[in-house]
């Protein structure tokens, strides 16, 4: 009959499934998109600031050191200009500007040292014992008597410590002389490897062989030169911008690197960088901005979940009371077409019943009461009797006369049952008991209508009880609710599970010779009293129905 069987049904499950679907995808399209579009332009925009950011600071950076190193070039430039040769050659002249240099730049000047054109020291002011040292064989001296001015790489030297040299050639009498000073590696070295940038930051500079000019504790740490290396091979030697490349390292970190040029391209200076580091904030809002998604999108399923479910349940429900009303108005309608068919029938029946039962009785009259026709015409006369009885529920079923209500005391109609009832009860052996409570009110019955309809229920308890048992009739009455209940309680064979919802169909029957009617009868005697009848059952042990009118509504209005 029903094939919305409550929520658990396939249909309903598939319809909440759908549901809970349609609203996740509206709900998450839309979110990923935007969420989706707004995390790709960030991390653009973070990308571009992180770069921007670091070519920055390898400009200034880059800036620093050129300072620093042209600073020192062109003071010995100057010196070298405004003196002459002779005064140049004196060791007192050089260490007196020595002292200048230091007290100016603090102490970033080594040392002050003339070269003739044999690479022999002629004047030296230090704190080393380098007077008449020889430089023809050092590299440094053989590139500075080539070019005007020059600035070494860092390298150990006569001294045996990491320096660099800044020389200015000049000319005296058609021979060449160098003026060098030595610069202070510590403060050098300083400027660049106290570059920190984010946490695992730092900076340094390589030769354009490769080789580290600045301190080296840090490059033994560093993985591959190549990098390196191929970042010098790649570049122009002129070009002034900062160059900035990922790569990953031989212990498979992927680092950036920020690349320029110092001292005209013979150095570079590199800028080295974790890219989880340069990116960690930009994580952090990335395993935030999951964390939410991932609470709204809970979020969203749970609602989701919940409100599909009630939806369903609701429409479960409006479902379910639709078919119960189709139901009733089949039901409806197919009582009353076995109603009119069977007033119809019966009306046409009773007359040739009326004849038969009288003619057997005329015939039984003049026939021997001993002989077996007599007996034969006894056996037409009682089951003529049998139809006649059914033609009667029948027309009673059919005919649903309008309750004729006058005021009634329940306890006198159920005491008159009993009365009429008892005989019956007493040849089965049943007990008849009652119960009726003294606060029922009157009310407004039509009292031969319920008394069909309580008589019918106490005949079937009394039939369906083995004797010795009992039926007990009670009355009680509930204020609050102005509800009269009448409960007929049987200690008989109970009704099977699978009938109970056929008990009031017409012609439903478990007896031999039942008509069905009887509680048909009844449930439209109750109905058309406003109240409602309900049975429980339990098999073996008995059954209670229990009638409830509502004491004070004249129901005859109502329909
Ligand atoms: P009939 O009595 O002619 O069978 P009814 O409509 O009065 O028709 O009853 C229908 C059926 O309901 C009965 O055949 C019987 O099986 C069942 N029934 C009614 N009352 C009881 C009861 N108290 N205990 C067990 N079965 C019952």
């Amino acid at each position: 009959m029903n094939q919305n069987k409550g929520l658990n049904s396939e249909y309903y499950q598939s319809l909440t499934r759908n549901m809970i679907l349609t609203v996740v995808i509206v709900s998450f399209a839309p979110m990923i998109l935007v969420s989706g579009v707004i995390f790709s332009q960030f991390r653009e925009s973070y990308n571009e600031k992180v770069y921007v950011h670091l070519d920055e600071l390898t400009m200034k950076h880059q800036h620093n050191i050129d300072n620093f190193i042209n600073e020192k070039m062109n003071n010995i430039r100057f010196l070298a200009k405004t003196s002459s040769f002779e005064e140049l050659s004196d060791e007192s002249f050089l260490r007196k500007r020595l002292a200048t240099f230091r007290q100016e730049y603090d102490n970033v000047f080594e040392d002050l040292g003339m070269i003739n054109e044999q690479g022999l020291q002629i004047a030296y002011a230090g704190p080393f014992d380098l007077a008449k040292a020889q430089y023809f064989e050092a590299d440094w001296f053989k590139k500075a008597i080539k070019t005007q001015y020059f600035i070494s790489d860092v390298f150990l030297g006569l001294r045996d410590l990491p320096h660099f040299i800044v020389a200015v050639r000049q000319n005296f009498q058609g021979r060449y002389w160098i003026l060098r000073a030595t610069i202070n590696f510590v403060a050098f070295n300083d400027l660049v490897t106290n570059i920190r940038i984010g946490k695992t930051g730092f900076a340094f500079i390589l030769n354009r062989k490769g080789e580290l000019q600045t301190q080296k504790t840090i490059l033994e740490a560093l993985p591959s030169k190549d990098i390196y290396t191929d970042l010098l091979k790649n570049r122009k030697k002129d070009e002034g911008k900062v160059y900035i490349v990922e790569a990953v390292d031989d212990f498979g970190n992927k680092n950036i690197y920020s690349s320029a040029f110092l001292k005209n391209g013979d150095w570079m200076l590199i800028c080295q960088q974790n890219k989880a580091d340069a990116f960690s904030s930009l994580k952090r809002n990335q395993s935030f901005a999951v964390l939410i998604f991932f609470i709204g999108g809970c979020g969203i399923i749970t609602t989701a979940l919940l409100l599909s479910r009630k939806m369903v349940g609701r429409i479960a429900k409006a479902d379910h009371e639709k078919e119960i009303m189709n139901q009733k108005v089949i039901e409806t309608s197919k009582l009353a077409a076995v109603g009119e068919l069977a007033a119809g029938v019966a009306h046409e029946i009773n007359n040739p019943l009326t004849t038969i039962l009288t003619t057997a009785m005329l015939i039984q009259e003049d026939i021997d009461p001993d002989g077996q026709m007599y007996a034969d015409l006894e056996m037409v006369a009682k089951e003529t009797l049998r139809c006649r009885k059914i033609v009667t529920s029948l027309l009673d079923f059919a005919r649903k006369t309008k309750p004729a209500k006058k005021p009634c005391n329940i306890n006198e109609i159920v005491a008159e049952c009993i009365l009429l009832t008892r005989k019956k009860a007493a040849f089965n052996e049943i007990a008849i008991a009652q119960n009726l409570s003294e606060e029922i009110p009157t009310v407004l019955l039509d009292k031969d209508q319920i008394e069909q309809a309580l008589i019918n229920i106490i005949l079937n308890a009394v039939e369906a009880t083995s004797p010795g048992g009992s039926v007990t009739i009670l009355t009680t009455f509930f204020p609050q609710d102005e509800v009269i209940e009448i409960a007929i309680v049987d200690t008989g064979e109970g009704i099977a599970a699978d009938n109970i919802d056929k008990l009031f169909d017409p012609f439903f029957t478990t007896k031999e010779s039942g008509t069905g009617l009887g509680l048909a009868i009844t449930h439209g005697i109750i109905e058309q009293h406003g109240g409602t009848i309900n049975i429980s059952s339990k098999p073996g042990q008995g059954t209670t129905f229990t009638i409830r009118l509502h004491a004070n509504r004249d129901n005859n209005d109502e329909h």
